[in-house]
């Protein structure tokens, strides 16, 4: 993509009430607008980001036998009244609406209702299982605190998966696989080293449930990590008697804050059951399938990854995910840095790798170095009259290191290297 094309600009300062550092970082550099608190539009850059994460979480959610699915957003008010879910005094994040036809409608905060419903009508014999359908849909959630950018919306993308299993045995297996998925997609977006399997507080049908939580300052949860072990406990269910149960020995945690990335539950048959659910066993008895369900919060990894990977000029992102592999950048208008840019940008692009031109002829050099490290896409190469009368290019990684001064007829597998 040329960047005179591109419509978003950068900007020097955010909005005055925009508090959060992830969302002020990305509306600077072009890739969020705010509609409201808590509600943000996603701009090229900024939704190629997104993109890009939920295609990873897909990737390894198709990998482990995931079906996709898109359930409806806006729900009947009569299907949750089923599970007793409905009324504000139980979920108090409703979005309500009444219909002109009358009745009500809300938007869903979650969708286990709606997928437990869908299934009453699909699966009938044990053949029929396990399955493990998931969506990446928007969710709705009236937060009374939304300060914290993207990393806490009242409207977001959320992956859910929710599985059916015959036994408890064959659902424990099911979880097992969905959370060592989860791991490769913490890896893969680069913040696996210090995300943490946490025990946190689980429900009716098992005692604990399994967050994810990423070690980050910036985080709203305390957890109690032991480092060596590669677990914590979410302090909300940090007791004596929790310790004993899960081998942890009090001295050698230790408290930090943290950043919930994904949580994964068990349901046991609670929804099956309400919405009745049935497969036939082998043995012919009716049954309840017995369900998990499992999150993962796009939007929150987006606004967590540009809180921990950022400096003082701007974003840093990790190449898994950056909006574009390459930033080219023409450090001058002179028709043979034009001429020799546009070379490097179809040679790159034929090569497959996604390149952000900044072929602008009125932004100044200072301005473009400046907009390229506050939009931290992770390769840079710049190329100016004076590296060109050596016919080089200089390569320069925005998280830092050496710039290499590369022949321009060896750029592509310098790149590839890189990216
Ligand atoms: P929290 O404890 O942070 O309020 P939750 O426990 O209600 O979240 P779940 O319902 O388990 O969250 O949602 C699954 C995932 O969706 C979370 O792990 C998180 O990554 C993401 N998520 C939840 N709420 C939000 C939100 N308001 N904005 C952005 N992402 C969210
Ligand atoms: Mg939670």
């Amino acid at each position: 993509m040329r960047q005179s094309s591109l419509f978003s600009t950068t900007r020097r300062e955010a909005p005055r009430d925009e508090t959060s550092r992830n969302a002020q970082l990305l509306i600077r550099a072009g890739f969020v607008h705010k509609e409201l608190a808590g509600v943000y539009s996603f701009l090229p850059l900024g939704w190629r980001v997104l993109r890009n994460i939920m295609q990873i979480i897909r990737e390894e959610m198709d990998a482990i036998g995931g079906q996709e699915v898109h359930l409806s957003a806006l729900q009947s008010r009569s299907l949750w009244e089923q599970t007793d879910r409905w009324s504000d005094e139980e979920v108090d994040i409703w979005f309500k609406t009444s219909l002109n036809a009358g009745g009500e409608a809300g938007l869903a905060p979650t969708h286990e209702e709606p997928i437990t419903a869908i299934m009453r009508e699909h699966i009938s014999s044990y053949r029929d299982l396990p399955q493990l359908p998931y969506q990446i849909q928007l969710k709705f959630r009236n937060e009374l605190r939304a300060r914290s950018g993207l990393m806490r919306g009242r409207e977001f993308y959320m992956k859910d998966m929710y599985t059916f299993a015959r036994t408890q045995q064959e659902h424990e297996e099911l979880y097992e696989r969905v959370k060592r998925a989860y791991f490769t997609i913490f890896q893969r977006i680069g913040i696996g080293d210090r995300t943490y399997l946490t025990f946190a507080s689980g429900g009716i049908f098992s005692q604990y449930s399994h967050e994810f939580q990423t070690v980050a300052e910036v985080g709203e949860d305390t957890i109690y990590l032991d480092r060596e072990k590669g677990i914590a406990v979410n302090k909300e269910v940090f007791t004596d008697a929790v310790l004993a149960d899960l081998g942890l020995e009090r001295e050698r945690l230790e408290e930090v804050r943290a950043v919930e990335v994904g949580n994964i539950f068990s349901l046991g048959t609670r929804f099956s059951e309400a919405l009745q659910c049935t497969f036939r066993d082998q043995d012919g008895t009716l049954k309840y399938p017995v369900m998990g369900c499992y999150g993962i919060g796009p939007n929150r990894l987006m606004g967590l990854v540009a809180e921990l990977f950022s400096d003082d000029r701007g974003l840093v992102w990790p190449s898994s995910i950056a909006p574009f592999a390459v930033h080219l950048i023409s450090l001058s208008t002179e028709a043979s840095v034009q001429e020799t840019a546009a070379t490097i940008y179809r040679d790159l692009q034929s090569h497959g790798i996604e390149v952000l031109w900044d072929d602008r002829t009125e932004a100044s050099v200072g301005e473009k170095l400046a907009d390229a490290d506050l939009i931290g896409i992770p390769v840079q190469i710049r190329v100016g009259p004076k590296s060109l009368a050596e016919r080089r290019a200089e390569i320069v990684q925005r998280k830092g290191g050496t710039p290499q001064y590369v022949p321009i007829g060896e750029l592509i597998p310098a790149v590839e290297a890189l990216v």
